[in-house]
């Protein structure tokens, strides 16, 4: 009998895993006796494979300690279905123009990643068409806290400094359609393009077709993850508290506001309140805070 492989779960086909081992792919199945358990395997996992125990294919023995799991909700029921495993980072794709930023929508993305627990950094493409309304969002998601880069795929400006920094680690890139995610990622890597529609099913693939994560090995080592549907990951069961510490510039005020209960949005005494009045909180962060916690506030309802 060989020895155990380590691999890495790149997608899910069916009941069939494709899985990165050393330079190669495999593909795996789970073990017979560990398809009942309460865990699964997503993309992202890190598994122990046995060489062809499964009729010809590896099968996937067991799964190591995630550091990360984003996870969606299921719709037509209660609880949440993983989606990728150890992700480090998202990087929200953003433009100036073409299409125009919805600044509440990047917000959000940001939010997700943190509430996963998972860093998140902002990148500005197409900054060729619009310097200025590159800078300004530059500014706008710096002075929250993010770390920005400009890039333009087109001119390859910041194309580097991207792939340097994508070496090495999993990143999820996420964003609106149209911003030149998949441009970025085929100058990052020529052939990179990620499946940049969000679909949310996937027909005529058997019983168990859900649009699943997808993981690009990085030359330089890493991962890009394209995960439809991202959007929808994990703004759920978020109490309020929490919802604010995902802002990272109201987390230094938060112990500061007058009532230890203070839920940001009208309360005399309120820091973060008063941060938007002397413009070191920009009121539009806010705002996007205030519509993600009527979100939340009017969330059970919608599962009762
Ligand atoms: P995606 O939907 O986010 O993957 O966006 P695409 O990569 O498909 O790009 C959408 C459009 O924007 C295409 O016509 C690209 O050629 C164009 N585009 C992408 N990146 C840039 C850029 O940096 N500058 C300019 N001017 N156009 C870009
Ligand atoms: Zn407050």
């Amino acid at each position: 009998m060989s020895a155990p492989l380590e691999g890495t779960v790149l997608e899910r086909d069916g009941a069939t895993y494709r899985v990165a081992v050393g330079g190669g792919e495999v593909r795996a199945v789970l073990r017979k006796k560990a398809k009942r358990g309460e865990e699964r395997v997503v993309v992202g996992d890190d598994v122990a494979l046995e060489p062809e125990a499964q009729g010809g294919l590896h099968a996937i023995v067991s799964v190591q300690p995630r550091r990360s799991l984003l996870e969606r909700r299921v719709p037509e029921g209660r609880g949440a279905r993983p989606v990728v495993a150890n992700a480090d980072r998202v990087a929200v794709v953003t433009a100036p123009r073409d299409p125009l930023p919805v600044l509440q929508l990047l917000d959000r993305l940001l939010v997700v990643a943190a509430v996963n627990e998972i860093e998140a950094e902002v990148v500005v493409n197409k900054a060729d068409l619009d310097p200025e309304g590159a800078a300004a969002l530059a500014t706008r998601f710096g002075r929250a806290g993010y770390v920005v880069r400009q890039t333009s795929a087109k001119r390859g400006i910041g194309v580097d400094d991207f792939r340097a920094d994508l070496a090495g680690r999993v990143t999820v890139v996420t964003g609106p359609s149209g911003v030149g995610k998949s441009s970025l990622l085929n100058a990052i890597q020529p052939g990179l393009a990620l499946r940049t529609q969000e679909v949310s099913a996937r027909v005529g693939r058997g019983r168990h077709t859900t649009v699943g994560a997808l993981m690009v090995p990085l030359v330089a080592g890493g991962y890009i993850v394209d995960t439809p549907g991202f959007s929808e990951v994990g703004l759920w069961g978020v109490a309020p508290r929490e919802l604010a510490r995902c802002f990272p510039e109201f987390v230094p005020l938060l112990e500061q506001c007058r009532f230890a209960d203070c839920t940001h949005l009208r309360e005399p005494g309120c820091r973060v309140l008063a941060a938007v009045q002397a413009g070191s909180v920009s009121a539009d962060r806010h705002e996007s805070y205030v519509v993600l916690a009527a979100e939340l506030e009017a969330e059970p309802e919608a599962w009762e």
